[in-house]
């Protein structure tokens, strides 16, 4: 088994996605965020707001999302203090939106923080990705999550090859796709009459 090429911060930064006419964002409301996050188990079921929250505090949390989500985003592709710093300051608000308590495991011999939160509070769900982002932050390089180089696409992909050679989201989509648009206009350029297939 290779390195493990998934992350769930990935994975938040890919709810932006391209559809057929244009961006598509997978985190359009509340019950969206909070179905994504249980679904890549960043968030526990156990954890989810017990009662329906009031629309001003969700709309809060999911805004707060969405800009957490582009903060990381501009600081995976420039990479700047500015663009750190505001990642900083989102990834700060997120966690003083709910209240934990971290205690620590062994598993397998290996330690590790267990999460607990302290209310079933709608500000659990922005904690929690918070949380997801700065695990992917602190274990993975910044270099090595890029965004794929089809220039129609933009999925972002963790690298774990070992000269971060890797360049499309998934080399049977894009990559695939990309291979053959090149092979089409380079048989269309040595047609004589621009159309492909009928070279000699
Ligand atoms: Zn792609």
């Amino acid at each position: 088994m290779g390195p493990i090429d998934r992350s769930a911060a990935v994975d938040f930064l890919n709810t932006r996605h391209m559809g057929s006419s244009g961006v598509v964002d997978d985190l359009t409301s509340f019950d969206a965020v909070v179905s994504w996050a249980v679904t890549h188990e960043v968030l526990r079921r156990a954890d989810l707001p017990s009662r329906k929250a009031a629309p001003s505090a969700t709309r809060r949390h999911v805004a707060l999302v969405i800009a957490m989500r582009s903060a990381f985003e501009a600081f995976l592709l420039t990479k700047t203090a500015e663009a750190r710093r505001a990642l900083v300051g989102y990834l700060n608000q997120a966690l003083a939106s709910a209240r934990s308590t971290e205690t620590v495991v062994v598993a397998d011999a290996v330690f590790d923080l267990a999460r607990a939160y302290d209310e079933r509070d709608p500000g659990n769900v922005p904690h929690a990705i918070a949380w997801t982002i700065l695990d992917c932050l602190r274990t993975v390089p910044p270099g090595a999550i890029r965004r794929c180089s089809a220039d129609d696409c933009i999925l972002f992909f963790l690298d774990v090859t070992k000269n971060g050679s890797r360049r499309w989201c998934s080399s049977e989509g894009c990559g695939a796709r990309v291979r053959a648009r090149r092979h089409y206009q380079s048989r269309k350029m040595s047609s004589p009459s621009g159309v492909p297939g009928e070279v000699a």
